[in-house]
């Protein structure tokens, strides 16, 4: 089928110092040259050099100066022949020009259209295509690495190889199953072992890594923890080196969840400083005790705050119920005072469980703390191995670990053999492979217009 033409504004709206507008399809040249005037035409300059010249609008009347480029497709970001046009930026000689070839028989481009079209094409396969999204989107060094990365497909590069090491592995069972009367002789579970848990460790990886580019996108949220008056708002505080919570000596009034956003070696942490868990006293108590066990409910990892001035109490032993399950880590605080917990006995009580002395008032331990937070949710260094992937590759990838890991505890072939397809078939919805029309509706709408 023969593609229209589209076109769009691919800068953002507003006041900057150019805006382009952009066309992709068979007229891009054609379409720009009824508006473009310059010493040749754009069709008959050669594709990837830039021109100078003019807009001019239906009546002659001119709209601006600017300078055009064409890209000759395959060669271009959609694989179809494109055209730029560069004027100035400000909102009006970027829409008159847009406005004139939506006229002229253009057809404004939907969000991420232009992306879609690069995939389509086969210039770029879906993760990467995402990965632009990433880009668009990152708001820290390390965001904007880990997406490029994704970009040049190194994410794609892995995803594939696995996926084909899967395939290979299938075969082979399938085979045995599909032609019994040819005497393919039927591997062993125990044959297949090796490779199985190779795969396994190697899709876990790749769904860390992608989990942690997820993290570093979206930050770690945590949620701060504990009964009243321990010292919560003001470790928000000591946090943040500034007042932005209420910090209070009444037990009992911090109502409402307070969520502040720091960043530790370009890592976000979202923390949320919660209202107290204890019995409550009114209505308003009971409201905010709901949102705290909401807030824990979808945090990260968790801050649980015990005062070490004084001995585990009763409203204590009630956090630690609501703690049950949950993946925390305990803040001894008010250290700079004498200290009246039993430390020895709270660990006797949660083996393993990682216990950082600070103080919010001298701000001792605070940066140690920001450290623990950010290791406790990275998969090992600091992010640097960290991909760019959306919410939905993570969760495939995440599928596709925990069916090999199903596999390999599988008791027969047939079981395994279903589990090795499925997951196969996760990582190749993750690489766009037997991507339907609806899901690609779904990840390109995510675009802005122009992308
Ligand atoms: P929250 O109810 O858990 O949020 O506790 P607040 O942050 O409101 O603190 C309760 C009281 O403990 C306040 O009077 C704080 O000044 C005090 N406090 C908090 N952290 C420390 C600390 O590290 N050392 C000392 N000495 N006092 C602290």
């Amino acid at each position: 089928m023969k593609e229209d033409t589209i076109a769009a504004v691919s800068t953002a709206w507003g006041e900057s110092g150019i805006a382009i507008i952009r066309l992709s399809g068979p007229d891009s040249s054609a379409l720009a040259d009824n508006l473009f005037k310059s010493r040749s035409t754009l069709a008959a300059s050669p594709p990837r050099y830039m021109r100078y010249g003019h807009i001019l609008d239906q009546t002659g009347e001119f709209i601006d100066e600017v300078l055009a480029v064409r890209f000759e497709g395959p060669h271009s970001y959609t694989g179809e022949d494109m055209a730029e046009i560069h004027c100035h930026g400000g909102t009006m000689a970027a829409r008159k020009t847009l406005e004139r070839l939506l006229e002229l028989g253009a057809r404004l481009a939907e969000p991420g259209e232009f992306t879609r079209r690069a995939f389509l094409n086969g210039r770029i396969d879906l993760a990467q295509a995402e990965s632009v999204l990433g880009i668009i989107r990152a708001r820290s060094d390390k965001a904007l690495s880990s997406a490029a990365r994704s970009l040049r497909g190194e994410l794609s590069t892995s995803v594939r190889t696995l996926r084909d090491r899967l395939l290979a592995l299938s075969a082979i069972l399938e085979a045995s199953f599909d032609f019994p009367e040819e005497d393919v002789p039927l591997p062993q579970l125990a044959e297949i072992t090796p490779d199985l848990a190779r795969l396994q460790s190697e899709a876990e990886g790749l769904f860390r890594r992608c989990r942690d580019g997820q993290i570093l996108r979206e930050g770690i949220r945590v949620a701060i923890v504990g009964c009243p008056n321990v010292g919560k708002s003001s470790l928000l505080n000591a946090l943040l080196q500034e007042s932005r919570a209420i910090v209070t000596a009444i037990p009992g009034t911090t109502r409402d969840i307070i969520e502040a956003v720091l960043t530790h070696r370009g890592v976000p942490i979202r923390l949320a400083d919660t209202a107290g868990i204890r019995t409550p006293a009114d209505l308003i108590e009971e409201a905010g005790i709901a949102q705290t066990l909401t807030a824990v409910k979808q945090s990260d990892i968790k801050l649980w705050v015990l005062d070490g001035s004084r001995p585990f109490g009763d409203e204590d032993r009630l956090v630690e119920e609501q703690l049950k399950g949950e993946r925390f880590l305990v803040l001894v605080n008010k250290t700079d005072l004498p200290q009246a917990l039993d430390l020895d006995r709270f660990r006797d009580h949660h083996p393993g469980i990682r216990c950082l002395p600070v103080s919010a008032k001298t701000g001792k331990g605070i940066e140690e703390l920001k450290e623990e937070i950010v290791l406790s949710v990275s998969s090992g260094g600091i992010m640097e191995e960290a991909c760019n992937a959306t919410a939905r590759q993570v969760e495939e990838l995440r599928t596709a670990s925990a069916l090999l890991a199903e596999a390999l505890q599988a008791r027969s072939l047939d079981l395994a053999a279903n589990c090795l397809r499925d997951s196969r078939l996760a990582l190749e919805r993750f690489l766009g492979i037997s991507a339907d029309t609806d899901l690609l509706d779904l990840i390109f709408s995510q675009f802005c217009l122009g992308k």
